[in-house]
């Protein structure tokens, strides 16, 4: 637990999120400015920056949550593909140092990947409507 750290805030409920899976572990919640609708976030409760420094206690059942929240995004969002990344300090594009892996819903022929698309205007609630899809989806 990082008292500054945003993600641990979303953790203990000091900053609200839409949140779509959590066991004792990990958490995975909405992204607050999607690249796509669906866009979730996983973390490890652990506070630990990125994948550089994750201990391997708190690494070992990360990939099997990840597989299940997406399984969950791509039923919820009727995706065809998972693009699942993870960027690892400030020259990778790591912007929030709370370890965490993004889970984009993908479909044949869409742009994603060929640039970096802006990212969507979402409203709040909105945001809360597809965590309500992903949380009927496990
Ligand atoms: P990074 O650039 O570090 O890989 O990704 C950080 C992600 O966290 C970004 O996609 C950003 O939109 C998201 N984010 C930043 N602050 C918040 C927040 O307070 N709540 C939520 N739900 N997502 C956030
Ligand atoms: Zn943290």
């Amino acid at each position: 637990m990082d008292k500054d750290c945003i993600f641990c805030k979303i953790i203990n409920g000091e900053i609200p999120s839409t949140k779509v899976y959590e066991d004792d572990e990990f958490l995975a919640f909405m992204d607050i400015n999607p690249a796509v609708r669906g866009h979730t976030l996983v973390i490890p409760k652990y506070h630990c920056r990125n994948i550089l420094d994750t201990p391997e206690n708190v690494g070992k059942n990360f990939y099997n949550v990840i597989s299940k929240v997406s399984n969950a995004v791509k039923k919820a969002f009727n995706a065809e593909g998972i693009y699942v990344f993870q960027q690892n300090e400030n020259a990778a594009g790591q912007e929030v140092f709370h370890s965490h892996v993004h889970i984009i819903p993908r479909y044949k022929g869409d742009e994603f990947g060929k640039y970096s698309p802006p990212r969507l205007k979402v409203e709040i609630p909105e945001i809360a409507k597809d965590g309500e899809k992903i949380r009927q989806s496990f």
